[in-house]
């Protein structure tokens, strides 16, 4: 059975066409399903009733099953999403005053190992399909609205998720085809309608696909640093050895000419005694000069059988005043929620393992202003 989710608005086209379907029957399709979170083709009432048939013959609306749904008492949700051979997948809602935030998984497991990462430490299992990815949306909105979740935006016709971050497992720029494919539906004014600004992707620094997505789909993008030097990033980030800094840096600002934002956000992990000391801020300073950008730092969130641990809070207050002192505007990503465990970097494995697990965590709030 097709899922009806896989398609981006050009695939959706080009299915009906095949089907010798007029196009306004793809477009009034595409607003059924993203737009008015329709989950049955039957639902779609104003399809002529022989399209209707015909498209409910050979095809569905499928999503992930959820394995778990919790929500923190400050309103963040976080779903468990079963993708099959015992592989789960997290999305995080995270509403704030004046948006509803959605974290986004592109693939079960990560292949990039990031020293400081748990998604890494489980390593790769495979890539989400674009029904899986742009499922987690639909999903949020849908389930949201269901439950009649309140926010001033809904009362203006918008969806409750309003920002989309892909920060979720996995590296997106190694799923590019699929992640593109799901970021045009959010971009698309039949689907989601999300403008490039509000949806942010966050990598780990595959270089050429930054190039290629600055030409295919520049929506707003997050740079995960977290050292100034080769050295100290090859160990950090090993993909850092095939693409190192100055190359990701370039790539960058090559990638500013067509972003929606006039900078790069730069993560960086605060990690006690190896990367958070303030000369190592004045070597960060130095590093980005030429490249217009705001951190966000990221304190470290530890996972069972990690080396490392979390900067003690005056350490990362004295590293963001340097970069302050120094030009860049630099925050501090907030935590709350600590009743649920989503934090960056700290995301599904294996279903069995997670519903065994129970970390005291903290919920790592985006900040995409
Ligand atoms: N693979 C992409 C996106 C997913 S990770 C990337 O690496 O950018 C989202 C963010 O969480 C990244 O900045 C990542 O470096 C950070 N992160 C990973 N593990 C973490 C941890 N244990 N504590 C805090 N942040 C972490
Ligand atoms: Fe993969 Fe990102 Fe984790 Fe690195 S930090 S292992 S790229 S998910």
């Amino acid at each position: 059975m097709i899922n009806l989710l896989d398609f981006d608005p050009a695939a959706l086209a080009a299915f009906f066409a095949e089907r010798g379907e007029k196009p306004f029957r793809a477009r009034q399709t595409l607003r059924w399903i993203h737009h008015r979170l329709a989950a049955r083709v039957d639902a779609m009432t104003d399809l002529a009733g022989a399209t209707r048939n015909a498209l409910a013959r050979d095809a569905e609306i499928r999503t992930p099953a959820v394995v778990r749904d919790t929500v923190a008492s400050d309103g963040t949700r976080k779903w468990l999403l079963d993708v099959g051979s015992a592989n789960a997948i997290e999305t995080v809602y995270i509403p704030e005053d004046d948006r509803g935030t959605l974290c986004i998984s592109s693939q079960a497991g990560c292949a990039l190992d990031c020293a400081f990462c748990s998604t890494g430490k489980q390593g790769f299992n495979r890539n989400l399909s674009v029904g899986e990815i742009i499922g987690q949306l639909w999903h949020a909105n849908r389930t949201l609205l269901a439950d009649g979740v309140s926010t001033p935006w809904i009362e203006h016709g918008r969806h409750p998720i309003t920002n989309v971050v892909m920060m979720g497992m996995g590296e997106p720029l190694a799923n590019f085809d699929n992640v593109v494919a799901a970021l045009m539906l959010m971009l698309d004014d039949n689907a989601y309608g999300l403008s490039r600004r509000r949806v942010t992707l966050s990598t780990s620094g595959l270089v050429p696909m930054i190039d290629r997505l600055r030409d295919e789909c520049p929506v707003a993008l997050a740079v995960s640093l977290h050292a100034p030097t080769d050295a100290l990033r090859d160990r950090l980030v090993p993909i850092n050895r095939k693409h190192p800094l100055d190359d990701l840096l370039a790539a960058c600002r090559r990638y500013l000419e067509k972003a929606p934002r006039d900078f790069i956000t730069f993560e960086y992990v605060m990690l006690d005694g190896v990367n958070d000391d303030t000369a190592t801020a004045r070597q960060l300073l130095a590093r980005l000069q030429d490249t217009p950008c705001k951190i966000n730092l990221i304190p470290f969130n530890p996972f069972p059988g990690t080396e490392f641990r979390t900067s003690p809070r005056e350490r990362i207050l004295a590293f963001q005043r340097t970069l302050i002192d120094g030009g860049i505007v630099t925050t501090i990503r907030k935590t709350r929620g600590e009743e649920i465990d989503a934090a960056c970097g700290q995301l599904a494995g294996r279903v069995e393992d997670r519903t065994k697990r129970k970390l005291g965590s903290r919920i790592a709030v985006v900040a995409t202003r």
